[in-house]
């Protein structure tokens, strides 16, 4: 058998640790083309040498010089720069990983989809941001999109296409993060420490705060919509805090189907990497006789409301989806860099969606700089509230 050959770009994140832990417990079936990383020279070059990559990449030019000589003496090619990603992410490849996180991997991803083939999709926000235009351009180049999210993994897994007609709703589950049971007073107080402490799941921080406020689980509902090509008044969410059902599928017959698993992500990796067939993986098993209380519960909208958010903007059309993500990801960024506190993340993209307009984006360019004009005018509200408590927070509208 010949090896897949293997592209990740995001290799030096958290799902990217979860591919590389995949690949290197199977040396026979995957050669690695090449690893991609934003600014982490040192562990770019350390997950090549690993992997055995032919080219590691660094999107951020000025890491260019320290990849280079981390490399040096390997054979090993080094490159740098957004050129080089986009044309790593388009070189051929079995199959190419996305798991960048946030904006900046779209263009990649387009780059990957543009020649076909198969692409496995962890980075969601460009799915939410531009999920007509990247289904349609794979539909021309006739690639075929694998979700590694879990939820969208575990849809992926049970949907069955013969009976689609047939499909009641898609249940994602959500563990409730960590303020699931917090108080109001206590989520006003949260401390980036807190809201980066998942229950369940080791992961980026970006991902991890946007599953503390639940704009995760809101990303997710839009996901799925674009993926599974299912109305969103199809796509409910339960709060499952054990994590262990990764989502259900109900049909007509009353028949709902589960994919269960540890929560461990080599499992949705290795099943994207391997597809269509399994492989055997160094995640973690689940322990049935050890599971007692499984709790499925009714999310509280008051506490997280960006859940309706995402029902109301993909009722209100594509750019509301853009505006969305982008004033999150420069609200995250903002908490995490302690410029706003935990409430302020919902009232900067409140604030930001009820003053957004309407363009309409048919390209991904159009796309891109909408989310930058977002970015702009996100950034503005938060240099607005930042040291002014009185206007800190949206507090009332999420009481
Ligand atoms: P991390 O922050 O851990 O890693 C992100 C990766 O992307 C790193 O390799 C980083 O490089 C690279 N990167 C960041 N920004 C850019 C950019 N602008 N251009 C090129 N490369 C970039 O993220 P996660 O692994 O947690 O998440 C990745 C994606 O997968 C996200 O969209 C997330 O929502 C999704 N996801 C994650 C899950 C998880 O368990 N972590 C589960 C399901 C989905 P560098 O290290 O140099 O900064």
């Amino acid at each position: 058998m010949n090896p897949k050959s293997v592209t990740i770009l995001g290799a030096t994140g958290s799902v990217g640790a979860a591919a590389a832990d995949v690949i290197a417990a199977h040396p026979e079936r995957f050669a690695v083309q090449a690893v991609t990383a934003l600014q982490n020279a040192k562990a770019l070059a350390g997950l090549a040498v690993r992997l055995g990559a032919r080219k590691a990449v660094i999107a951020e030019e000025k890491g260019y010089a320290a990849l280079k000589s981390a490399l040096s003496g390997t054979g090993i090619e080094a490159a740098a720069g957004e050129a080089a990603l986009l044309e790593t992410a388009a070189a051929p490849a079995d199959i190419t990983l996305n798991a960048i996180v946030g904006m900046g991997g779209l263009k990649p991803l387009m780059a990957a989809i543009e020649r076909g083939g198969v692409i496995a999709i962890a980075n969601k926000e460009s799915l939410v941001a531009a999920g007509p235009l990247v289904l349609a351009t794979a539909q021309r180049a006739k690639a075929t999109i694998l979700p590694v999210d879990s939820e969208h993994n575990a849809v992926f897994q049970i949907l069955e296409p013969e009976n689609a007609q047939e499909l009641e709703r898609i249940i994602l589950t959500a563990s409730g993060g960590p303020f699931r049971t917090a108080s109001f007073a206590e989520m006003e107080a949260a401390t980036p420490e807190q809201a980066l402490k998942h229950p369940n799941w080791d992961m980026g921080a970006k991902i991890s705060i946007d599953s503390a406020t639940m704009m995760n689980k809101a990303l997710e509902v839009i996901e799925a919509h674009y993926l599974f090509a299912v109305p969103p008044e199809k796509i409910d969410v339960l709060v499952h805090p054990q994590s262990v059902v990764h989502s259900m599928v109900e049909y007509t017959d009353g028949s709902l189907l589960a994919q269960m698993g540890a929560p461990d992500m080599r499992t949705p990796v290795a099943y994207a990497l391997g597809w269509p067939e399994r492989i055997k993986t160094p995640g973690a098993r689940l322990n049935l006789p050890a599971l007692s209380n499984m709790i499925f519960e009714e999310p509280d909208t008051k506490k997280f409301p960006f859940l309706p958010m995402a029902y109301e903007v993909l009722k209100a059309g594509p750019a509301f989806c853009v505006a969305m993500n982008a004033a999150n990801e420069v609200a995250v960024q903002a908490f995490l860099d302690r410029n706003i506190g935990y409430m302020d993340i919902y009232g900067t993209v409140r604030r930001v969606l009820d003053s957004s307009d309407d363009p309409v984006l048919d390209t991904i360019d159009a796309i891109l700089d909408f989310d930058a004009v977002v970015r702009q005018r996100a950034s503005s509200y938060i240099t607005n509230i930042s040291g002014n408590p009185d206007l800190s927070s949206d507090k009332a509208r999420i009481a």
